[in-house]
């Protein structure tokens, strides 16, 4: 089985390491490939994908959404966020998926969540809106540095989720208390922003989830600051790890074990 990730640039990413050590591990004959393709080549690209026997990939950026159109078929869920990260193949048809919903929801089964915040309004807020859409969570807040775009996203919630989506203003955010606190901002990223957090130990309450998407450092400033404030934390490799079982499932009919998944790249990122 050929499976790979198509986007540009690539950088290091965590995908080839978690998705051959799955592959390895359910006993799938197979490798999964890294494949930087600029945007000019992504038509050439599907073409591949066609004629070689790949039997998936991953899509990332920039090609999430420039590649809906050349495919098969799109689940109703990647058509409704309007992005796809998966391709596979389906009774001879090459369909698009979004497993970032599935990806998101993975931790939360099992919780009974009554509120929530997210923290930003670009594509990871999207599949955090279908989730919690899918989880039946009615009342969402959403507080991003820009609030036209959180205006925008929330009408769109609206229309394509049937959800109410409460907006906020960035500076006023501490004034919400939901159960659930969600970053979807890149604020704590490694590197220059590795020490910015959307959200501060003080503004936490009592009982409080705190999940960031943000999974290098897999221990961020938000998750630091939310743990010592005694809220219960979420990071992002479980919805990486989640969003990548999903895609496995797709392409091999299996399961990978998820906890071990976690420890593999959680110990990746810590240079071990
Ligand atoms: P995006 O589309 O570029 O959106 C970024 C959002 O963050 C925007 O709403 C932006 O606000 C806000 N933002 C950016 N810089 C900010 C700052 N300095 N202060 C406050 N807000 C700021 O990015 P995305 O695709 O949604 O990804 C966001 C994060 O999620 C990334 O760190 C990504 O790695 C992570 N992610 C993780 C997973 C996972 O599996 N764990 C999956 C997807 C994404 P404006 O509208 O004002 O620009």
């Amino acid at each position: 089985m050929l499976c790979g990730v198509v986007g540009y640039p690539l950088g290091h990413s965590l995908s080839p390491l978690l998705h051959n050590w799955a592959l390895q591990s359910l006993g799938a004959a197979g490798a999964y490939f890294s494949w930087p393709v600029e945007p000019k080549e992504l038509t050439a690209f599907i073409t591949a994908v066609r004629t070689l026997p790949i039997a998936g990939a991953s899509v990332t950026i920039p090609h999430k959404e420039a590649v809906m159109p050349m495919l098969d078929a799109v689940s109703e869920s990647a058509s409704r966020i309007g992005a796809v990260n998966t391709l596979y193949w389906n009774k001879g048809k090459l369909f698009g998926e979004n497993t970032d919903v599935a990806g998101f929801v993975a931790p939360l089964q099992g919780r009974d969540i009554e509120s929530a915040l997210i923290l930003g309004a670009g594509g990871a807020a999207r599949a955090v809106l279908a989730g919690l859409a899918g989880l039946g969570v009615n009342n969402v807040q959403l507080a991003n540095r820009s609030a036209s775009k959180a205006g925008q996203l929330a009408a769109e919630a609206q229309h394509v989720w049937g959800m109410t989506v409460q907006t906020a203003c960035w500076e006023d955010r501490k004034e919400c208390s939901p159960q659930l606190l969600v970053n979807t901002t890149p604020l704590g990223m490694r590197g220059e922003r590795e020490r910015e957090t959307p959200w501060q130990a003080e503004w936490c309450c009592k009982g409080q989830i705190a999940y960031d998407l943000v999974y290098n450092p897999l221990q961020t400033q938000f998750l630091a600051e939310a743990e010592s404030a005694g809220c219960e934390t979420i990071d992002g490799l479980a919805m990486f790890v989640g969003q990548a079982a999903k895609q496995c499932e797709l392409w091999t009919g299996k399961q990978m074990d998820q906890a071990v998944a976690h420890e593999l790249l959680a110990r990746e990122l810590a240079g071990c």
